[in-house]
C-alpha cells in the first residue's frame, strides 16, 4: 500500500525540481491527480493532504463519486482526462471544470451546444493524435487547424493541446512536437506527462500533468 500524503509530497517535490531545472516556476505547472478506478476512501486522504485537482476518464463514475466528495470538500476541480462520446457532452459541462479530449468536429459542437444551453463555459485542451497511431483518440495533426478554427467560431474556450504518446517508446520527442503545435497555434496550455514521464514533460513546457499511479498505487 502507497502512503498517499508521502506520494503527493514525492510528486509535487519531483515536479519542483523539474520546473527549476528548466528554469520555470513550478507553480506554472497544475498537478492533476487522475483517481480512475479508486474510490472515495483512497482520494479523502489526498484531499486531506492538501490536493485540489483532480482527474477522471469517465463520466459515469466522475457522476458517481464527486458530488457527494464536493459536498464535503471545497476547492475541488475536476478534469475529465478520458475520451467523451457526444451524447454525454452535457453531463460533462456540467460536472467538470476542464475538459482535455476535445478531439473531433462532432464533439465540438456537441460541447458548444452544451455550453450555450447551460451557460457554463468549461475550458478545452484539444486532443492531438500525437503519434499518429490508428485507433487512439485525438485529433490527427493536419485536421488541428481546422478543428481550432471550428471551436474559435463556435466560441469553446480552448486553453491548450493534450496528448498521450504511443506506450514504450521514448515520449519526449512527441511532448516536443506538441509543445511546438501549441505555440504555432498561440495556446498556452500543454497537458502533457503522466506518472512514468512527467518530468520530461515538465522540461519540455508541460502546465498540466496528470499523474494517477504515482499517487494512488496501480489500478486493478
Ligand atoms: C490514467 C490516465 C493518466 C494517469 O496515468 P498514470 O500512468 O497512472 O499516471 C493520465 N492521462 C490519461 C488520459 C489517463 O487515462
Amino acid at each position: 500500500m502507497i502512503d498517499p500524503a508521502a506520494a503527493l509530497q514525492d510528486v509535487n517535490a519531483r515536479i519542483a525540481h523539474a520546473a527549476k531545472i528548466a528554469q520555470r516556476k513550478a507553480e506554472e505547472v497544475t498537478l492533476i491527480a487522475v483517481s480512475k478506478t479508486h474510490e472515495a476512501a483512497a482520494i479523502e486522504p489526498l484531499i486531506a493532504a492538501g490536493q485540489r485537482v483532480f482527474g477522471e476518464n469517465r463520466v459515469q463514475e466522475a457522476a458517481a463519486k464527486w458530488p457527494a466528495l464536493r459536498e464535503v470538500h471545497a476547492g475541488i476541480e475536476l478534469h475529465l482526462v478520458g475520451q467523451l462520446q457526444s451524447n454525454k457532452a452535457e453531463d460533462a459541462v456540467a460536472l467538470f471544470d476542464c475538459i482535455h479530449s476535445l478531439d473531433r468536429p462532432s464533439l465540438a459542437a456537441a460541447l458548444a451546444k452544451a455550453m450555450d444551453k447551460t451557460g457554463r463555459r468549461v475550458p478545452c485542451f484539444v486532443q492531438v493524435n500525437i503519434g499518429a497511431e490508428e485507433q487512439k483518440g485525438g485529433c490527427a495533426i493536419a485536421e488541428l487547424p481546422a478543428l481550432l478554427d471550428q471551436a474559435r467560431t463556435a466560441d469553446l474556450p480552448v486553453i491548450g493541446l493534450m496528448c498521450v504518446p504511443p506506450a514504450g517508446i521514448e515520449a519526449a520527442p512527441f511532448f516536443a512536437l506538441l509543445d511546438k503545435l501549441a505555440r504555432d497555434h498561440g495556446l498556452a496550455g500543454r497537458s502533457m506527462g503522466m506518472s512514468d514521464d512527467f518530468e520530461t514533460a515538465i522540461m519540455l513546457g508541460a502546465t498540466h500533468v496528470r499523474v494517477g499511479s504515482a499517487l494512488f498505487g496501480g489500478r486493478a
